[in-house]
């Protein structure tokens, strides 16, 4: 599948150092609410996506809540030199510990929401892939897609599988079951109240119970009665 965007989870990776080396980076540009750490040198990074970096943070901020301080954006040419500074293969990923974006897009939503909602709390890595999926939508993954794929996979597989052991399943299958999820749910309740499940889990690291504080039912019995309902 092509590889959409990732956070990493402080379990997912060993060997990971909190703040990665960032001596690689061949110059720093700075716009608006963005350092950008160019590993091109002759690379620039177009108005106008800087401004669309600016103006969806803006907005995914708002959405959820929470406030952003200037956002360290390491800028790369290729999934390889993702993988060589994170420990991560993929185009984009984003460290919940310092806060960092690796991205071989100079502008990608996925991980600006990954940024915004480490703000929240961490409700484990399903909803945090579901959020971005949600919140920022990629070719060839609209809710529609997502929701067929879904269906498709839910008839062989237990969601509760995707939910706990999101790591360990195909991931495409995995991000189109936690994506099609958190769409309905926000459809369902509104952004706000995800955005709270987010804050609760992150204060009280229980996610299980903060999904019952907050949508008045269990993790287990939503994501059941959801995936019967495909
Ligand atoms: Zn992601």
């Amino acid at each position: 599948m092509k590889n959409l965007g990732t956070i990493v989870m402080a379990a997912a990776v060993s060997g990971l150092s909190s703040t990665p080396a960032r001596a690689a980076g061949c110059h720093t540009l700075e716009t608006g609410r963005f350092e950008f750490v160019l590993y091109e040198c002759d690379e620039k990074v177009s108005k106008s996506d800087a401004k669309k970096a600016e103006s969806f943070l803006a907005e995914t901020e708002q959405a959820l809540g929470v406030t952003v301080a200037k956002v360290e954006y390491h800028k790369v040419a290729l999934p390889a030199q993702v993988d060589a500074l994170t420990g991560v293969y993929g185009e984009g990923v984003t460290l919940p510990k310092t806060g960092q974006i690796f991205s071989t897009r100079t502008f990608h939503a996925h991980e600006l929401v990954h940024r915004a909602a480490i703000e929240l709390g961490d409700p484990g890595r399903f909803f945090h892939e579901g959020l971005a999926l949600a919140l920022a939508p990629e070719k060839g993954w609209t809710v529609k897609d997502m929701q067929k794929r879904a269906k498709s996979v839910l008839a062989r597989k237990p969601v509760g599988d995707f939910v706990k052991n999101f790591e360990r399943m195909e991931q495409g299958d995995a991000y189109a079951v936690a994506g099609a999820f958190v769409s309905d749910l926000i459809a369902k309740h509104g952004v706000e109240r995800v955005a709270e499940l987010f804050r609760r889990a992150g204060r009280s690291k229980n996610a299980d119970g903060a999904f019952v504080a907050v949508f008045g039912t269990t993790l287990d019995a939503a994501t059941t009665a959801w995936a019967q309902a495909l």
